[in-house]
């Protein structure tokens, strides 16, 4: 296993944690950023020469043999806890559903006391209570948690569990040094969302598929498919079990494209087969519900097709994040948003701000759709589309996300985070007013605004 450059860096970043013996450490990385390559062959790897004991916890079953698989490409043997299998006493490194855990927790117990590393994958969901107690059951262990949206489902902390972050790239650095597609967004419709309500932090299914769940929309996501992206991979994103499968029939029946619909009722050998059919090349658009946004590695896929507005920025980024991944020929990753949700989210390379006591910090991350090409896009003096030239405040590219922070809220964040808000030298003076900094760290907040100004430049040319 190769490391890229920053992958080294990061793995490094978090083996000295684990040194110092920080208990819970939080990795941030980008989807398709690579973070198995940090976290397998980077850490798992040196600790288990080590002698450390860790486990591998994921959080659905059928992440379990590929868990084993990316283990084992790193040359590390690893023996499965499952309702079938109890540790291996000759196994060092155990992977383990974290439903089976808490299920036998009390059984497990001797085993659990002798864990050293404790490796959550897909760390957002650490929500429930359970996994503080599972995570009380391993005393000796070090957690170190991974995930590319560091906040809840609801954009609640992670601070209960972990206490000390190690940030790889944003996606914006990722795309630069072209480790992650450029994404075009084309936005031909706005759904009216004024019926629809919330609950539990997000849109009601029951009501989104009443208003998403209609020939007239699927129709228009077919046009833009056939317009913007005809007959390239590509995944729709919808509002439940029979839009996904409505929508697949129009693609079949109307579009003529091979289109095949997957969710939870289906036998797992055909929900297989239709994603490995889509990674061939002989399905051209899967539909599905809520099965494909995590874990699903196909980087082939070229289109998202989003039909389930959602309120939630971290089902947005994994969704989006399914289709930035690089692969040979592909120029660009390409969203057709019938649901808004870039509009409400922003583009998927915004730089979301978030910490660990706070969670998500909902700042606007506006975008300007164009009125003649419906693309969607960050805010530039010219449609990145049709080449429609834009004036006054749609022009304007930069976003003033510090001016809409309270003081108070400026008091509470870490500084590295305040400073990716700062635009201009003034942002940098508030921000050593309200912390109390001295004036030298302005003078090199200033430099490192500069240098991350020039990149932004730089990146807006794939735009
Ligand atoms: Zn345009």
């Amino acid at each position: 296993m190769i490391l890229r450059p920053y992958q080294r860096k990061n793995a490094d970043e978090i083996l000295a944690c684990l040194e110092r013996g920080v208990r819970g450490v939080l990795y941030v990385l980008p989807t398709a950023g690579g973070k198995t390559v940090v976290v397998v062959g980077g850490v798992i790897r040196t600790v288990v020469d080590h002698g450390w004991p860790t486990v591998f916890l994921v959080h659905r079953r059928e992440l379990l043999q590929q868990s084993v698989r990316q283990l084992a490409a790193a040359g590390i043997d690893a023996a499965i806890v499952d309702p079938d299998h109890d540790p291996d006493p000759t196994a060092l490194v155990h992977v383990a559903s974290i439903d089976t855990l808490k299920a036998r927790k009390a059984r497990l117990g001797s085993w659990l006391r002798t864990i050293r590393l404790a490796v959550v994958d897909e760390a957002h969901h650490t929500v429930a209570p359970g996994w503080q107690a599972l995570l009380e059951a391993m005393p000796q262990a070090q957690r170190l948690g991974v995930t590319a949206t560091p906040f809840r489902g609801d954009g609640k902390p992670l601070g209960d569990l972990f206490e000390t972050v190690v940030r790889g790239p944003s996606v914006m650095e990722l795309t630069a040094a072209g480790f992650l597609c450029p994404a075009e967004v084309w936005a031909p419709f706005a759904p009216d969302l004024s019926d629809v309500k919330v609950s539990r932090g997000d849109f009601s299914a029951g009501d989104l598929d009443r208003v998403m769940n209609n020939d007239k929309i699927t129709r228009l996501a077919l046009n833009s498919y056939a317009a913007r992206m005809p007959g390239e991979p590509a995944i729709a994103f919808c509002a439940s079990i029979d839009h996904a499968r409505r929508v697949s029939e129009l693609f079949s029946t109307v579009g003529g494209w091979t289109s095949v619909s997957v969710d939870g009722n289906m036998d797992t050998a055909d929900r297989d087969a239709a994603i490995s059919g889509l990674a061939a090349g002989r399905i051209q658009v899967l539909t599905s519900c809520a099965l494909i946004s995590e874990g699903t590695d196909i980087p082939v896929v070229a289109g998202a097709i989003f039909l389930r507005p959602t309120k939630s920025c971290q089902l947005f980024m994994q969704q989006a994040g399914r289709v930035l991944r690089i692969n040979p020929g592909k120029q660009r990753a390409c969203i057709i948003d019938l649901a808004d949700n870039v509009k409400n989210h922003g583009m998927p390379e915004a730089d979301r701000t978030w910490s660990l006591q706070h969670g998500l910090i909902p700042l606007s991350h506006r975008t300007v759709r164009c009125p003649e090409c419906h693309r969607r896009f960050a805010p530039a003096p010219c449609c990145p589309g049709c080449r429609r030239t834009f004036r006054g405040q749609d022009a304007a590219p930069v976003i003033r996300r510090l001016e809409q922070l309270a003081d108070s809220m400026i008091r509470h964040l870490e500084s590295d985070e305040l400073e990716r808000l700062a635009v201009s030298e003034r942002d940098l003076e508030r921000i050593a007013r309200v912390k109390g900094y001295r004036s030298g760290w302005v003078y090199h907040a200033r430099a490192r605004l500069a240098a991350r100004l020039a990149k932004q430049y730089e990146m807006r040319r794939y735009a």
